[in-house]
């Protein structure tokens, strides 16, 4: 060992190892191995400044491909996002119409869940892009689950469609040979006899006392009635068709029905007659879809040419069989 020190012996004439105390020796020991111990920290701290360990290359690496990994994760959800909105409009603006049905809401669907649900993800690698992308998938989730709500309601209206199209009132009330004058039409129009523009709710037929008057579409009697004897619609029957469908027919001669009866389409119902506020034998028919009267005409079936069609229409504006009030 080089720390051992020799002296010379003038006795035996020899250099002779003196010996330390046992102490002393591992204090030395460790004094040298702290020493040793400080170096080495101190050239792996230059070291690892200078240059990235093979590890901390490796993790800087995958830290990397993470990130590129979010990115396309955020291509893909907001392409997602787009074909659930595309899906969404076409059945705002083009299923749902079909079906007549209104815009689908639920409520609060669109109210984002409160922070405190991402709460795990906070402590993540990249948390705010994890939960960013989150979010999004959330907000998708709740998107389709509206788009199968209204998938699952236009099932059920696909499946009633063949009663909603008997419950449409599509044929003439009166045999059209029966017709015996020009139609008077839906609408304002000018009154001849008050000289001011006054609404007519439905249309009218002028034909003959006791010719039939049929049911337009299947439906329910909702109600008869006698009425006044020189003012209103006189003796009329109203039958409610469903989803939102009723026709009236007034100032009728004869009623067959009575409230509450199921009648088919093309069922006499009654006859033409002159009863309540008439000027002649005519048939007033209105279509009230949703509580409000809409123009008859535009729910016949066109089994006409248009050019007939129009002019029926034109002379229609120009004719009224009824005291109007
Ligand atoms: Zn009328």
């Amino acid at each position: 060992m080089k720390d051992k020190e020799y002296r010379f012996n003038h006795e035996t004439l020899k250099f002779e190892a003196v010996k330390r105390p046992l102490r002393l020796r591992i204090y030395r020991l460790m004094r040298k191995g702290i020493f040793v111990i400080i170096v080495v920290c101190i050239i792996n701290l230059i070291f690892s400044f200078v240059f990235h360990t093979p590890k901390m290359k490796r993790l800087a690496r995958e830290n990397e491909d993470i990130l590129k990994k979010y990115e396309v994760l955020d291509d893909r959800i907001s392409e997602a996002e787009r074909r659930i909105e595309a899906m969404h409009e076409r059945d705002i603006y083009v299923y749902r119409p079909l079906f007549g049905a209104d815009t689908l809401t639920v409520d609060g669907i669109y109210t984002p869940y409160p922070d405190s649900v991402y709460d795990d993800l906070k402590d993540a690698p990249n948390s705010e892009r994890l939960i960013s992308a989150w979010k999004s998938i959330d907000q998708a989730t709740r998107s389709l689950y509206l788009q199968s709500l209204s998938l699952d309601e236009l099932q059920k209206l696909a499946s009633d469609k063949e009663r909603m199209a008997t419950a449409m009132p599509a044929i003439w009330p009166i045999d059209r040979r029966n017709l015996r004058n020009n139609l008077s039409s839906y609408g304002r129009r000018f009154h001849p006899i008050y000289k001011r523009y006054i609404m007519h709710a439905g249309l009218d037929m002028p034909a003959d006392i006791g010719d039939p008057v049929y049911a337009t579409a299947n439906g329910v009697v909702e109600s008869t009635s006698i009425g006044l004897r020189r003012r209103g619609y006189g003796q009329q029957i109203l039958i409610d068709h469903g989803f939102g469908y009723k026709t009236r027919y007034a100032h009728l001669s004869r009623i067959d029905v009575k409230p509450g009866q199921q009648v088919l389409r093309g069922e006499q119902i009654g006859c033409v007659g002159n009863t309540g506020g008439s000027t002649g034998p005519h048939l007033h028919y209105e279509v009230i879809y949703r509580g409000r009267t809409v123009n008859p005409v535009n729910y016949f079936r066109r089994d006409m040419s248009p050019e007939d069609f129009e002019h029926i229409i034109q002379a229609a504006r120009e004719t009224t069989y009824e005291v109007m009030e």
